[in-house]
């Protein structure tokens, strides 16, 4: 009888596991299953574009059905698994829990924002993670245009015209410069906040921007930034957060009703139900070859799992990357079906990473390749020919050639459709709306509801019984998929758990 590998989680890691192994392995010798949230693959390193209209946002994912060829697709959600027997708990989207039974078992369901317990966060904060956080903060940019055009008071509409990112990763410098990018094009249909200007702020508690790629080209960042005009505080913390305001570590009070929060990621906490042995960063442990440890058919890859990093001698963990990812898709592959015995014999993961592209719109970036590093407009190029080769089948590449082109010439679209997809019921025709009882619904003063850590700002009525999980949204189960660790994601206010 065939083997059955299930790989938990449809992203850069589970996605490339897939296409190996239906690559490598002998016709009808394993079923493999992807089980993933949605029924997509998001395309990450091109989510600052869709923040900034640059890119449609269904150009910056890859429909998983397209991409797998014998490959099943399973729509469902990991809730927990018993590891010695074998057996992977999905919830379906209409609520039921099912046990999926395995022979080989791969989890590669990445991270969440990791954030800390600041007064006001969870509350007021927007992720930079997800797609429907991306595209609300393009969504809550322009709603913040168009109240500030009708304000009579300048300090008020300041505030509205303040933007202000916490965390300069990779993530964090390229939304931000993105967002500023799309703002300064965004201004010149408002009249009366071109007067006032746009306030854009980078808070960093390090004393530099991306630890993750060499000084001199953070360096160029900082200065590209600053440049622009956004300014950029380093050795900074965020203290509190309220609805109109924020706190730094210095003191300061910087009056906005946009944050955004990009400092880190955290393994996804599913994992913890998973009975998996986790590493002390709360990532599954893996040995080099990506095995869990002790468990010999349960492998894990992504940032989700704790591998050894050859480029620091094995004494690390491999960062949370795309280009890991994917690596490591390719090789758990090659060792699950070296285990079966079907294909070849096991490998470590030996990665070390050759390059870095950092997009910082209006055709500026900073890279790094084999060793050459770039600035400025060749950067920007390389990067966006990277992206072009790395995304999957030709028709996604045409479209983000298309999408680019377009933006070229004519800029970008700066409608705010934060309703598409939501519409409210028969019942609640009016902004704030009624709710599935029909009593009112609280406006956020961004076209949503009043702040709900599960919702996005700026999407109007939704269903009280959805939740919305990453780039999901599930009918919630009954009973929930699991109180303590539900109650812990509300509580964090993570929108992405
Ligand atoms: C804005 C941004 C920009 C980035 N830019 C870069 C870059 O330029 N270069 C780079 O190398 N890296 C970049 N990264 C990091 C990169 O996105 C991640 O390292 C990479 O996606 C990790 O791959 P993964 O397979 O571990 O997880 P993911 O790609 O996140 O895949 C996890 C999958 O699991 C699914 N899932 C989650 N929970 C469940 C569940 N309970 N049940 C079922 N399915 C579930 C998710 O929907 C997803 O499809 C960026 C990240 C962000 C947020």
């Amino acid at each position: 009888m065939a083997w059955h590998v299930v790989i938990a989680g449809g992203g850069f890691g589970g996605l490339y596991a897939a296409r190996t192994l239906e690559r490598i392995l002998p016709p009808q010798s394993a079923r493999i299953t992807v089980v993933n949230d949605v029924n997509f693959m998001l395309y990450t390193p091109l989510l600052p574009g869709a923040a900034a209209g640059t890119l449609e946002p269904r150009h910056v994912v890859v429909p998983l059905r397209e991409e797998l060829s014998s490959a099943d697709l399973r729509l469902g959600s990991v809730v927990g698994a018993r590891p010695h027997e074998n057996v992977l708990q999905v919830q379906q989207p209409e609520g039921a829990v099912e046990d999926l039974h395995y022979d080989h078992l791969v989890v590669a369901l990445g991270s969440i924002t990791r954030i800390f317990p600041i007064p006001g966060l969870a509350e007021h904060g927007i992720g930079f993670k997800t797609l429907p956080e991306a595209i609300a903060i393009r969504n809550r940019l322009l709603r913040c245009f168009e109240i500030a055009e009708n304000m009579e008071d300048g300090r008020e509409r300041a505030a509205y015209l303040t933007f202000v990112f916490v965390g300069a990763g990779y993530a964090g410098v390229e939304g931000l410069a993105e967002l500023q990018d799309f703002a300064a094009d965004a201004i010149d249909l408002y009249p009366r906040c071109k007067v006032t200007g746009t306030r854009f702020m980078m808070v960093e508690a390090r004393d530099r921007l991306m630890g993750e790629i060499p000084a001199p080209l953070a360096d160029f960042a900082l200065r590209e930034l600053r440049g622009r005009g956004i300014e950029v505080r380093l050795s900074t913390q965020l203290a509190e957060v309220e609805s109109d305001r924020i706190r730094l570590s210095t003191g300061e009070w910087i009056p906005t009703h946009t944050l955004a929060w990009t400092a880190g990621v955290k393994a996804h906490p599913v994992v913890g139900e998973m009975g998996l042995p986790l590493s002390r960063t709360g990532r599954i442990e893996v040995d080099s070859f990506l095995q869990v440890k002790g468990l010999p058919n349960v492998w894990a890859i992504g940032d989700n799992a704790a591998v050894p990093d050859a480029a620091q001698k094995y004494k690390g963990e491999t960062p949370p990357t795309a280009q890991h990812a994917m690596r490591q898709g390719r090789t758990v592959a090659r060792n699950v079906a070296a285990t079966i015995g079907a294909v070849g014999r096991k490998r470590k993961f030996t990665y070390k990473t050759l390059g870095v592209f950092v997009d910082m719109g209006r055709s500026q970036a900073v890279a790094q390749t084999l060793g050459i590093r770039w600035r400025g407009r060749p950067a920007w190029f390389l990067a966006r020919t990277y992206h072009v080769l790395l995304m999957p089948s030709m028709n996604r590449r045409a479209r983000l050639i298309t999408d680019w082109t377009i933006g070229l010439f004519f800029g970008r679209d700066a409608s705010e459709l934060g309703m598409v997809g939501h519409p409210p019921g028969l019942h609640g025709q009016s902004s704030g709306g009624t709710g599935e009882d029909g009593t009112p619904v609280e406006s956020d003063g961004f076209g949503g509801r009043a702040a709900s850590p599960a919702q996005e700002p700026g999407e109007p009525g939704i269903d009280p019984g959805i939740v919305t999980r990453g780039n999901a949204r599930w009918r919630e189960a009954k009973p929930a998929v699991d109180p303590a660790a539900d109650a812990d994601a509300v509580e964090s206010g993570d929108p992405a758990a």
